[in-house]
């Protein structure tokens, strides 16, 4: 039997001796206000068993992140007809790059990319008579954890100086890819992006993903299937232009954010998520990245 517990506390204390940290993201200015010495970490297994180190209590802004709830919320109500919309190839360019969309005809490369996060963002829109609403109480629900909230301060500062997604949400308007107006859908997409929770409130939330669709109070929300290509879209896309990185050093689906979080899974077995601000130059928190490496080694276990 594998000593969780002792394990996420030794790496959390060969981490603090890390002199690099890395970055905070500063393109959202009220990002810029983390602090870069926070680290947390809370790993989940499949019996519902939890184990935590540092800052595992304290809410962060999960961001990128959550564009694997919007998805599976959005594949979950469409079904298959979402990939008409969105493709499932990596993109090998930075979450923001928008000559591949221009290339492609407005058919965003993948729903991990910002401009499939929008186009996913829409579709929910259409089905949704109160999008922003009903989101955050499915993520309420699959968590079981109702404090969850969005940070209307990120989302406002997200909103100002968002020109990048403004820009690729009027691409996608100009190829038809956009059924909704601009404005509706980035604020929608702001303010998913501005979920705060905790590594602990994220780990249980992301059980699902472990646990073929259901979640800790057994509700099944998406089909086996449908996890099987979440699961393998983390892993391939999950990571910015560093997914190919992520799974050569931690060998386990997962994706990461802005804000420092980085949330990874081994199916059937854990689900674990860190937060340090702190990101490396592709935009992954450096210590995340670090302390998962340390995980899937030190216990031999990953998807590999
Ligand atoms: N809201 C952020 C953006 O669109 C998310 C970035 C991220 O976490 O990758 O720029």
């Amino acid at each position: 039997m594998i000593d969780f517990q002792a394990i996420i506390e030794g790496i959390s204390n060969n981490l603090q001796s890390v002199y690099d940290r890395g970055d905070v993201a500063t393109y959202i200015p009220e990002l810029a206000k983390a602090d870069k010495n926070k680290f947390g970490i809370h790993l989940i297994d499949s019996s519902n068993n939890n184990f935590s180190s540092g800052d595992s209590e304290e809410a962060f802004s999960i961001q990128s992140i959550s564009k694997v709830l919007s998805l599976a919320q959005a594949f979950g109500k469409v079904g298959d007809q979402l990939w008409k919309r969105v493709g499932v190839e990596p993109s090998g360019d930075p979450f923001n790059h928008l000559s591949l969309l221009e290339m492609e005809n407005g058919i965003p490369r993948n729903p991990l990319i910002n401009a499939g996060a929008l186009v996913v963002c829409d579709v929910l829109i259409s089905h949704f008579d109160n999008p922003k609403d009903d989101f955050l109480s499915y993520v309420r629900r699959i968590s079981n954890e109702p404090e969850i909230y969005y940070d209307e301060k990120v989302a406002q500062s997200e909103k100002r100086s968002g020109f990048n997604n403004y820009a690729a949400a009027y691409l996608l308007k100009s190829y038809g890819n956009l059924k909704n107006d601009v404005e509706t859908v980035l604020d929608f997409y702001f303010h998913q992006c501005s979920l705060t929770m905790s590594c602990r409130q994220l780990a249980k939330l992301f059980y699902i993903f472990m646990n073929k669709g259901k979640c800790l109070q057994g509700q099944a929300y998406l089909s086996i299937n449908q996890v099987k290509r979440i699961n393998a879209i983390m892993l391939t896309c999950g990571f910015y232009d560093e997914a190919g990185e992520f799974a050569f050093e931690v060998g386990l689906p997962g994706k990461s954010g802005v804000g420092g979080g980085i949330v990874a899974l081994l199916p059937n077995k854990f689900c674990v998520v860190t937060w340090s601000p702190g990101l490396n130059p592709k935009g992954n928190s450096k210590l995340g990245m670090l302390a998962l490496e340390q995980l899937t080694s030190k216990t031999g276990l990953s998807i590999f």
